[in-house]
């Protein structure tokens, strides 16, 4: 599953041949590179709740020395695991909204959504493995946490 980052809409994709796709809404070329895509709190909130696979979150600002430092290996998980995640960048400076929503009290702080719903919640820096590792067992869970 792949975001449209023209229309926000989510696509099932199995890429072509060409390995490109386009999007069933608004017929944009869809980036299925895995690459996160930025939201703002509406954005986050249709994204979340018709997503059929784990969301990953990540909540940052940009004078956030531990978010700069964490963006690459955000950017590296979300490249890995496209398709099987999507992964949304959300800037708390730009959408306090978005952040008060979720208790964001400190970043970067890195949520997983499953089904609309909140399944865990991860604040501070995080290297790679970790990342991988953590989001991968949040997949699993279900929706409580
Ligand atoms: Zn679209």
């Amino acid at each position: 599953m792949y975001r449209c980052n023209s229309c926000g809409a989510l696509n099932n994709v199995r890429p072509g041949a060409s390995g490109t796709a386009v999007c069933g809404r608004c017929k944009a070329a869809l980036d299925l590179s895995g690459t996160p895509q930025d939201v703002d709190a509406a954005g986050l909130t249709r994204a979340v709740n018709s997503a059929s696979v784990p969301v990953l979150v990540d909540f940052w600002a940009p004078w956030c020395g531990p978010c700069r430092m964490t963006s690459p290996v955000v950017e590296s998980f979300a490249r890995e695991a496209r398709g099987r995640f999507i992964t949304l960048k959300v800037n708390t400076d730009e959408n306090p909204a978005a952040a008060n929503a979720y208790g964001i009290q400190s970043i970067p702080t890195f949520l997983v959504f499953r089904n609309g719903s909140v399944v865990a919640r991860h604040s501070g820096a995080l290297g790679k493995e970790a990342l991988a590792s953590w989001a991968g067992q949040a997949s699993s869970l279900s929706a409580q946490a």
